[in-house]
């Protein structure tokens, strides 16, 4: 008679986590061979089986025993905590049977049974600290030379895997995770995030969440998991260790605030390593951020003494590569400002450098140049822009304001408001991309008129226009609304619509659509200004 081999993970530790087929598995064997103490922890699911338990280290000679019942035609259970194929049994039984020539058509039954491994319960218990690319690394050198151990380390820590590191530290092995620290702090900051799991889901559960720097200030042991984030791991309400799903592919300015200079505008929910308020120290932060905004402080007053001195300041872009943190991709759109529409040249060579080979420059019909670099630095770029005088204009569905150039500012009475209203409200997220165009006399040159939000300044005071279709075949012009609003009302009123569709707008409906639908803004009732014709379905949609 053919015996089997049932190689089962039983996971963490507790019942509950071990898989139905398992449990059945453990019933239909005659003995259970395994480690005395994980015997030990499954004692409740056994019942008249014959246990072989041995010592630790002893997993060869366990494997072999195992063999040698199966062919003597028993179906034994050999078991392992976690997963069996995770520095588990599976591979050493395996290897044994593959010496004694076996073959899965005429030797024994083989079937592993998987079983939740440390990495997952362990980061179970902290949050998310896996969920990107991720590894596991024993550190036990017990059947595993130390150089190649401590090679698979660099290139872990260098690779930005977030790491999971069994078999830490026993009585007699200390030197390794001291080791594994030092390897990774020549790659990542000493803050980042660390979670200490001890026992997970067994009855001396023990969580400690540290970091790289003060990991070792802990107690590890042999029943610890030790999980170190990545570049971008952050912890979150002092217990959450959280990796995100990615890397932030793109950076975006705050479109909330445009008070605020740029760099100050990153939003820390999106790009956790953005620049801090000194009174938000408490929120979440990511592990390399102090060290890079360090960095960028060092590059950026590095900079401006040179400028002081009168030398040649030391390019921006060479001082980002001193930052190790990743590269993502920052868009945003530039222009000489709100009103006026000239570029200087010193302001272009400026872009230029920036922008450099890789980057890309795009003229829009917009009133802007769309700017996308690849940076680890969104925060450098912005602000030396903004020295130079450049309105930054973040990318998406925000208010962009296009004032005209008021003819050369000669026609200046109406500037004020329009800048008034760049402050206050330019950048704002809106359910979609919104264009108020602002034209300081009644020739509208500027086409006003045409977006989803006109303003014509005309005898001292305010027309108002609303729901434009800027583009499609379909596209028409915006409804006059108002006549005459006096300009200390204007930023109010325009405010009060922008508010209203800001509110009650559908996700990606645009201004003219909410307008249709709700037919009422602010008690403007909407009329039809689209085209009466009947026109053919263009492929591209209309
Ligand atoms: N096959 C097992 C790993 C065995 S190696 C698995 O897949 O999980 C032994 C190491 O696993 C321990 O040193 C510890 O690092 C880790 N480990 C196993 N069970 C654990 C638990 N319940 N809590 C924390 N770490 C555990």
């Amino acid at each position: 008679m053919k015996g089997k081999l049932l190689i089962i993970g039983f996971g963490p530790g507790s019942y509950d986590h071990i898989t139905e087929r398992a449990k059945q598995a453990f019933q239909e064997s005659d003995c259970i061979v395994g480690y005395k103490t994980y015997v030990e922890l499954i004692q409740g699911l056994i019942t008249d089986q014959k246990i072989i338990s041995t010592g630790m280290s002893e997993e060869v000679s366990r494997a072999q025993a195992a063999v040698k019942l199966a062919e003597e035609g028993q179906t034994v259970a050999v078991i392992s905590s976690g997963d069996a194929g995770v520095y588990g049994m599976s591979g050493l039984v395996y290897e044994v049977l593959v010496e004694r020539g076996w073959k899965e058509s005429t030797g024994v039954t083989v079937e592993v049974i998987p079983g939740i491994s440390a990495i997952n319960s362990c980061a179970s218990l902290l949050g998310a600290p896996v969920m990107h690319d991720a590894c596991t690394i024993s550190l036990s050198d017990h059947l595993t030379p130390w150089k190649l151990i401590e090679k698979r380390i660099q290139a872990a820590a260098e690779a930005d895997f977030v790491i999971a590191f069994y078999n830490p530290k026993s009585g007699r092995r200390t030197r390794q995770i001291v080791e594994a620290q030092r390897i990774l702090l020549q790659h990542r900051s000493p803050e980042t995030p660390v979670g200490l799991v001890k026992s997970a889901y067994r009855e001396r559960e023990e969580v400690i969440i540290t970091n790289l720097a003060e990991m070792l200030n802990h107690d590890i042991g042999m029943l610890t998991t030790v999980i170190v984030g990545n570049s971008q791991t952050f912890l979150y309400d002092d217990n959450k260790l959280i990796t995100p799903r990615g890397y932030q592919r793109k950076y975006t300015l705050n479109t909330e605030k445009q008070r605020l200079k740029p760099h100050e505008r990153l939003r820390k929910e999106n790009e956790p390593w953005a620049l801090q308020d000194e009174e938000e120290e408490a929120l979440p932060i990511a592990s390399t951020d102090k060290k890079a905004v360090a960095m960028d402080s060092l590059a950026l007053a590095t900079e401006a003494l040179s400028l002081v001195a009168g030398e040649q300041a030391e390019p921006v872009l060479e001082t980002q590569h001193r930052s190790n943190r990743m590269e993502s991709i920052l868009e945003f759109g530039v222009s000489p400002g709100i009103v006026n529409k000239k570029f200087t040249s010193k302001q272009l060579l400026t872009l230029a450098e920036i922008v450099g080979d890789d980057g890309e420059m795009e003229y829009t019909p917009h009133h802007y140049i769309k700017v996308s670099l690849s940076t680890a630095t969104p925060e450098v770029i912005t602000s030396r822009l903004e020295r130079e005088g450049f309105l930054l204009l973040p990318a998406g569905d925000v208010l962009q304001i296009k004032a005209c150039d008021f003819c050369d500012g000669e026609k200046h009475d109406s500037i004020p408001y329009v800048e008034q209203l760049q402050e206050e409200l330019g950048g704002m997220s809106l359910p979609k991309e919104l264009k108020l165009g602002f034209n300081g006399c009644g020739m509208a040159c500027y086409g006003g008129v045409q977006e989803d939000i006109g303003i014509v300044f005309r005898k001292g005071k305010f027309d108002l226009f609303l729901g434009g279709k800027p583009l499609s075949r379909t596209a028409h012009s915006a409804q006059p609304v108002m006549e005459g609003v006096e300009p200390e009302d204007l930023v109010n009123l325009v405010t009060a619509v922008i508010e209203e569709y800001k509110e009650k707008g559908h996700p990606n409906e645009r201004f003219f659509k909410f307008f249709k639908r709700v037919q009422s803004v602010q008690g403007f009732k909407h009329k039809d200004m689209a085209p009466v014709i009947e026109l053919e379905p263009a492929p591209c949609g209309d």
